[in-house]
C-alpha cells in the first residue's frame, strides 16, 4: 500500500497554480519598468489596501515587524515607557518595544480565544506606576486570525489614555462588530510573510490607520526620516520600504483574497463539524470573524498527538511552545501582577492543524481521522 501524499500546514503551490500566468505577467511588468523601489505598484497596493480595510491610509513597509515598529517610533515610544503585550505571541510583538528602549509588560490571555485578557491588562496598567513606568501603548494581537476582544479592552485603553496598536499580522481580512481589521486600533500592523493569510513571496508588511498625520509621519520614517526633499532629513528613520516586486505579487493575490477567506471559513466549519468530541473547536467571539491564519486546538497529550499525526503524514505545528515571559531575552521584563498562568498552560496544549484555502473535505476528514486515532476515540 502506498502512503498518501503528505498534508502540509499551508499549500502555497496550490495557490500558485491558481494564480497562473497573471502573477508571472505582473512580475514581468516590474522587470520591464525597472522601478524596483517605490514603483507604481506600491502606491496601487496602498490604495487597494485602504479600500479593502476601509482605512484612510495604508503605509506599506518591509515586514510585519516594521509595521509594528513604525507607529511606535512615530508616537515617540522610548525609555521609561510601558507597552503592554500579550505573553502568548510571536516574538516580534515584544521585540519592537525592547528595540526602542521601552519596556514590554507581559499580560495574560484568555483561555478560549488566546487573545488579551482585559482584566489582566487593567491590572498591569494599574501596576505600572509602582514600577516607575509610564503607560503608553497596548499592542493587542489578533492571534491565529481572530481579532482580539476589542469591546472589552478598548475601554481599559481609553480610560488610561493609551494608544492601541493592533498586531494584525495574522488577521488581515477579519472583522469585529462590523468593523474590518484595519479600523480596530489607532494603528494596525499587517504582515505579508508568505504563510500569512495574505502573503507575498518574501517579507512585507503594512500599517493601516485613519490618522493621516500618523501616516505621513510613518512614510517619512520608512524613508530614512526624509522631509519634503530626499536629503531634507527631519527625523531619525529607517529603510522600511516594501519592494515593488512584492507589491505586484500582493496585487495579484488580493484579487482572489476574499474567495480564499471564504474557503478558509468553509474549512474551519468542516473541522468544527467533525472534530472528535473531546477536542472542542476554537472559540470565535460573537460578532467576530476570523481570517483563520491557523486552526489551533487544545489537547492534553499534545506532543504525542503531534508525533502520531506526523507518522500519518499530517503536518502540525506548535504556536507557541512557551510564553515570552520564559524566553531568555524577555524574562527580565515585568508582567501583570497575577502573572501569565493561562499563557503558560496554553503553551503546553496548543496544536495547529493544516489550514489553507485549498484543503478539500477529504483532506479535513483525513486530519480528523488521524487526530481521533491519536487520542484513542
Ligand atoms: C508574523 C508575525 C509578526 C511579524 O511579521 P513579519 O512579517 O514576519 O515581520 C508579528 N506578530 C505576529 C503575531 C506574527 O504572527
Amino acid at each position: 500500500m502506498t502512503n498518501p501524499a503528505p498534508l502540509p500546514l499551508v499549500d502555497l503551490e496550490a495557490q500558485r497554480r491558481r494564480l497562473g500566468p497573471d502573477l508571472d505577467h505582473a512580475l514581468h511588468r516590474v522587470l520591464e519598468h525597472g522601478q524596483f523601489i517605490m514603483g507604481p505598484e506600491v502606491a496601487e497596493l496602498e490604495a487597494a489596501l485602504e479600500r479593502r480595510a476601509d482605512a484612510a491610509a495604508a503605509v506599506t513597509c518591509g515586514s510585519g515587524t516594521q509595521a509594528l515598529l513604525l507607529p511606535l517610533m512615530a508616537w515617540g515610544v522610548g525609555p521609561g515607557d510601558a507597552v503592554y503585550v500579550p505573553a502568548f505571541t510571536f516574538p516580534a510583538t515584544a521585540e519592537v518595544v525592547a528595540l526602542l528602549g521601552a519596556s514590554p509588560v507581559f499580560v495574560d490571555v484568555r483561555a478560549d480565544t488566546f487573545n488579551l485578557d482585559a482584566r489582566s491588562l487593567s491590572a498591569a496598567v494599574a501596576d505600572s506606576a509602582r514600577r516607575g513606568l509610564r503607560p503608553r501603548v497596548v499592542i493587542a494581537v489578533d492571534l491565529f486570525g481572530q481579532p482580539a476582544d476589542y469591546e472589552a479592552i478598548t475601554p481599559v485603553i481609553r480610560d488610561a489614555g493609551l494608544r492601541l496598536l493592533a498586531d494584525a499580522a495574522q488577521s488581515f481580512g477579519a472583522a469585529s462588530q462590523g468593523a474590518p481589521v484595519g479600523r480596530l486600533g489607532d494603528a494596525t500592523a499587517v504582515s505579508f510573510f508568505p504563510s500569512k493569510p495574505l502573503g507575498c513571496y518574501g517579507d512585507g508588511g503594512a500599517v493601516l490607520t485613519d490618522d493621516v498625520d500618523l501616516a505621513e509621519h510613518m512614510r517619512s520614517i520608512r524613508s530614512h526620516g526624509r522631509g519634503a526633499g530626499k536629503y531634507d532629513i527631519v527625523r531619525v528613520g529607517i529603510n522600511g520600504r516594501l519592494d515593488t516586486l512584492q507589491a505586484a505579487v500582493l496585487l495579484a493575490k488580493l484579487r482572489i483574497f476574499d474567495d480564499e477567506l471564504a474557503r478558509r471559513q468553509t474549512v474551519a466549519d468542516r473541522y468544527a463539524a467533525c472534530l472528535p468530541e473531546p477536542v472542542p473547536a476554537p472559540v470565535v467571539l460573537p460578532g467576530t470573524s476570523s481570517a483563520w491564519a491557523q486552526y489551533t486546538v487544545q489537547l492534553a497529550k499534545r506532543d504525542q498527538v503531534a508525533d502520531s499525526l506526523r507518522r500519518d503524514g499530517v503536518a502540525s505545528a506548535v504556536y507557541y511552545p512557551a510564553p515570552l515571559t520564559e524566553a531568555p531575552a524577555y524574562r527580565h521584563f515585568s508582567m501583570a501582577p497575577t502573572g501569565v498562568p493561562v499563557a503558560g498552560r496554553l503553551a503546553t496544549r496548543v496544536l495547529s492543524l493544516p489550514m489553507h484555502p485549498y484543503l478539500s473535505d477529504g483532506d479535513v476528514e483525513r486530519v480528523v481521522k488521524s487526530l481521533s486515532a491519536a487520542i484513542g476515540v
